[in-house]
């Protein structure tokens, strides 16, 4: 039998299993808070009785991933992890040091299958998706490991979230928990390519998080190529719903932009940005876009991406070039996973 894993449940969840078993229901605020304290076995719990502990040990266990390599930037402290999970799959994450706080970058999947053409982690298509438990982990390791205590997550790491809406789900919950990891909606933003069907699906949850979406084009011909997932859901309907997704939250957007010489850094993708967006609630983040072996895109240049910035500045969008870390230690997604992988074999 496979014991299920309590880090997959919500705190209702876990609720409707303690009193499954007989107990008292406020047994399981005791059970959840061990659990995101960091208890790895049911003998940590000293406040259950003997049986129920030893109840608990029989049918279920509590999840926790292992470090396989560690990787710390001597230029800005960013640490890389890189995960095993029970399994033997590994993921990565990172964990950036900002004025504002401790942030870490979970991943939602083992692989990624939507493709985006200057992505490293979709090379190996999907896996399979991670488990609440498993994307929780990745910050009580991290933190454990650390010492740090991390206050902001972004969910930008390897996979797309909204591919594996019902897992991500819970771990945001359980996150968000005030006896779970209590922090903050606003302190978390989820990224999505544009899966449609789960950004309202999303929108209809109304949590307080930011939205990030990674447009990469303004035009929808030019998007397709750089990203298949347009071809289901073309820009005019990802339009519509990320107008609904404002309209329901009323929560500003983020807009990822990464700056690919040549593709989409002209003058005119400025232009057409900023029409696409005028009078909407969003934030652009420009992201000189980052290396990957496998792939010939170039940077743009610092010259391009100052004046695509400047254009969208004077037509009346907030826009800011994101700050590089860890490019000692190839902190960007997907690349320390492919070539360990590429080392096994
Ligand atoms: N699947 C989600 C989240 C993971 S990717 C999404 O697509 O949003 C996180 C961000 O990194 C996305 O904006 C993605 O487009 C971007 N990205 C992927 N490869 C990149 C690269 N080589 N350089 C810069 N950004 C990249």
């Amino acid at each position: 039998m496979v014991k299920a894993d309590l880090k997959d449940m919500t705190f209702k969840e876990l609720e409707d299993t303690v009193i499954s078993l007989g107990e008292k229901p406020f047994r399981a605020k005791q059970i959840f808070k061990w659990i995101y304290r960091g208890a790895k076995t049911f003998s940590d719990m000293t406040d259950l009785s003997k049986d129920l502990r030893e109840k608990l040990a029989e049918n279920f266990t509590i999840g926790h991933l292992e470090v396989e390599r560690k990787l710390v930037s001597k230029i800005d402290g960013t640490i890389k992890y890189l995960f095993r999970l029970k399994d033997g799959n590994l993921i990565e994450s990172v964990l950036m040091s900002y004025k504002h706080g401790n942030t870490i970058c979970v991943s939602s999947q083992v692989g990624c299958r939507m493709g985006c053409r200057f992505c490293a982690s979709t090379i190996g298509g999907l896996i399979r998706s991670l488990t609440p438990s498993e994307i929780i982990d990745q910050i009580m390791k991290a933190e454990e490991d650390s010492g740090q205590k991390i206050s902001n997550i972004v969910m930008m790491g390897i996979g797309e979230p909204l591919d594996n809406f019902d897992n991500v789900l819970k771990f945001l919950k359980n996150v968000n928990h005030k006896d779970g990891l209590n922090i903050g909606y606003r302190h978390i933003s989820l990224s999505t390519c544009g899966v449609v069907d789960g950004i309202y699906a999303l929108a209809k949850e109304n949590l307080p998080i930011t939205l990030s979406i990674s447009l990469h084009s303004p035009f929808d011909e030019k998007r397709r190529q750089l990203m298949p997932v347009d071809v289901k859901y073309p820009l005019p309907q990802l339009m519509v719903a990320l107008k609904d997704y404002l309209a329901v939250t009323g929560r500003r957007i983020s807009v990822e932009y990464a700056m690919i010489h040549g593709e989409n850094d002209t003058p005119e993708c400025a232009k057409e940005l900023a029409k696409l967006f005028s009078g909407m609630l969003v934030h652009i983040n420009l992201i000189p876009v980052n290396d990957v072996a496998e792939r010939d895109f170039v940077r743009s240049n610092a010259q391009n991406i100052r004046k695509f910035q400047d254009t969208l500045s004077k037509l009346g969008l907030s826009v800011t070039v994101r700050r590089e870390l860890g490019s000692d230690i190839n902190a960007a997604c997907g690349q320390l996973r492919k070539s360990v992988m590429e080392e096994r074999v």
